[in-house]
């Protein structure tokens, strides 16, 4: 069964047509890298899974609930699909225990005790357990990310949506993001995941997609896809990244 599901979506802002016929179904534990040009839709792509984005035409399912449906509980939805950018946002002036509990305390009313426990196992899993009582600025750029993969874990995710996340980050960085990744594929997470580390996409993603001005241009097995391009913009792309 997939897990996510989009059938003929079309996005357009004003005349412009930013997302176009585009069909994928995602299954569960499933490991989608979407990569591309800037300014290909990747982005919205993201954004019109979890309802961040209205679309013109078509339809997208997650987890059995129809995100473009008029009366979808948005709200509901995005406690299932969880999002990371390339920026973090942290609160500054809370803890990383208080980052990763708030939404549960505000979004869920999950009590004091249990949402503590919650962020203890989802800040350990991202190697950061020694940081709980720690703030943002006493963290580097890649902890700071790990702590916002916590943050979004800590709701409990059935499906996980990452865009760029290693992007802003020093290169020395990435790795230590990319393992945590690694780790929550092995745990069977599902991932969509637009990035720029073609290695990465290769060795740890299922699938490839290559979005090309606004549509879905390439996409396969990620070793096959990303080895062998059967189309001149795929390979003028893997060209111009690697
Ligand atoms: P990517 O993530 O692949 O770089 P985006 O999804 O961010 O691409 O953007 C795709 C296209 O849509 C770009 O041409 C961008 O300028 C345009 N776009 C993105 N968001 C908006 C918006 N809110 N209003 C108008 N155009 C937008
Ligand atoms: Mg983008």
């Amino acid at each position: 069964m997939s897990l996510v599901n989009l059938e003929a979506v079309h996005k357009r802002f004003g005349e412009f047509e930013v997302l176009s016929n585009i069909n994928l179904s995602v299954s569960e534990g499933e490991i989608v890298a979407i990569i591309g040009r800037s300014g290909s839709g990747k982005s919205t792509l993201l954004r019109c899974i979890n309802g961040l984005e209205p679309v013109q035409q078509g339809r997208i399912t997650v987890d059995g609930t129809e995100v473009t449906a008029a009366n979808a509980d948005l709200n509901n939805l995005r406690q299932r699909v969880g999002m990371v950018f390339q920026s973090y946002n942290l609160f500054p002036h809370l803890s990383v225990e208080r980052n990763v509990t708030l939404a549960l305390k505000v979004v869920r009313k999950t009590p004091y005790a249990e949402a503590r426990d919650i962020a203890h196992e989802v800040i350990t899993k991202v190697g950061l357990a020694d940081k709980f009582g720690a703030y943002p600025d006493e963290l580097s750029g890649g902890q700071q990310q790990r702590v916002a993969i916590a943050r979004s874990l800590a709701m409990g995710p059935k499906v996980m949506l990452f865009d760029e996340i290693t992007s802003a980050l020093d290169p020395e960085l990435v790795g230590e993001v990319l393992r945590v990744l690694e780790a929550l594929a092995a745990d069977g997470m599902t991932m969509l995941l637009v990035t720029h580390e073609m290695k990465f996409a290769k060795t740890v993603g299922n699938r490839t997609v290559f979005m090309h001005e606004g549509r879905i241009h390439e996409e396969g097995d990620s070793r096959e896809t990303l080895e062998h391009p059967r189309t001149p913009e795929l390979t003028g792309f893997l060209d111009a990244v690697l």
